[in-house]
């Protein structure tokens, strides 16, 4: 349904430099199916959801590849094109709900309007759908809410209404980026469940962009692995808790808490993610691997299949 290939997206640095904040990411996304990208701030995991809603600004510029959704290349799409696909075919659930709602109008109003605008109802029609969309997403008193401004519900139920009017066109395709990092944990559980339903009941895609692989243990059904703008690993999401393969994973998995790990136990990665626009000239994780050889530094090993689902980008798995 969502096909991405090559994807590059770079950022023109004043001292003409280039960042290369998305460097040559492929991906699929199914009806049905959740794919978790996840990786550490700087890794290109929101570039990359950024860049398939095309909502990319200067000085950065998609300068290659391929993004189609249900068929169709987006790259190719006018900006009134892509406009309509935005919000109908697909939409995006971002870390902040306050700054994504607009302060000055009621909740109903948020709705309404992409409904008017995208599905041409009249004014009662919107309405009627709003408050049905509201109920559906959790509101008990979905009729009230509907008049209300976003600073009368909390950030959990800001969160639902985002949902509400995420869902309010049916995409095909849904983007949540760190959707529950600003919330409680309790809270957060209930708005991952929720999108979790939602993506069943209306057959959509999840692409899930988190650092926590918590969450991605809980709702992922594939997960892509990014790091300096890369896909380091590929995996179904049992293999990859399982039998993780490229360092920066095993890394990751390393620190997070578990019922076999406690807390003394708990590793970390050393140093932290280069500045996209300097990467090494080898391996990208070099500079922190532990297992680095010589010819990690001298180039960057290709995402390789392990088998037909679970691909990795490290020397430690070529042949020469
Ligand atoms: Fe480590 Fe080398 Fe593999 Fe990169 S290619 S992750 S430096 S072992
Ligand atoms: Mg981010």
């Amino acid at each position: 349904m969502l096909e991405v290939k090559d994807l590059k997206t770079y950022f023109y640095l004043d001292d003409d430099q280039v960042a290369k904040a998305v460097d040559d990411v492929d991906l699929t996304v199914k009806a049905g199916e959740t794919v978790a990208i996840v990786g550490e701030s700087g890794s290109g995991k929101s570039i990359t959801s950024l860049s398939i809603m095309q909502l990319i600004n200067k000085p950065g510029k998609i300068v290659d590849g391929e993004i189609s959704l249900l068929g169709r290349n987006l790259l190719n799409l006018s900006n009134r094109e892509m406009t309509k696909i935005r919000g109908n075919d697909m939409a995006m659930i971002f870390q902040e709900p306050m700054t994504a709602l607009n302060p000055v109008y009621t909740i109903g109003n948020q709705i309404t309007e992409v409904l008017r605008k995208h599905k041409k109802m009249n004014r009662k029609q919107a309405k009627r759908r709003a408050i049905d969309l509201l109920k559906l997403v959790g509101f008990p008193r979905a009729e009230d809410t509907v008049d209300e401004y976003p600073h009368q519900l909390s950030g959990g139920m800001r969160q639902r209404a985002m949902i509400a009017i995420a869902i309010s066109c049916d995409p095909k395709l849904l983007i949540a980026d760190e959707p529950t990092t600003a919330l409680d944990v309790t809270i957060q559980a209930q708005i991952l469940d929720l999108m979790s339903d939602m993506k069943e009941k209306l057959e959509m895609g999840l692409l899930l962009i988190t650092h926590d692989l918590g969450v991605v243990a809980e709702y992922a059904d594939r997960v892509l692995v990014m790091y300096g703008g890369q896909i380091v690993e590929q995996s179904p999401k049992r293999n990859l808790f399982k039998d993780p393969k490229h360092p920066y994973t095993e890394g990751l998995l390393e620190s997070l808490p578990s019922v076999h790990n406690d807390l003394e136990r708990l590793g970390t990665i050393r140093g932290m993610v280069p500045p996209a626009h300097k990467f090494p000239t080898g391996c990208r994780f070099s500079s922190r691997c532990p297992h680095a050889m010589d010819k990690c530094f001298e180039s960057n090993p290709e995402l390789i299949d392990l088998d037909h689902e679970h691909a990795v980008r490290c020397y430690l798995y070529t042949e020469d």
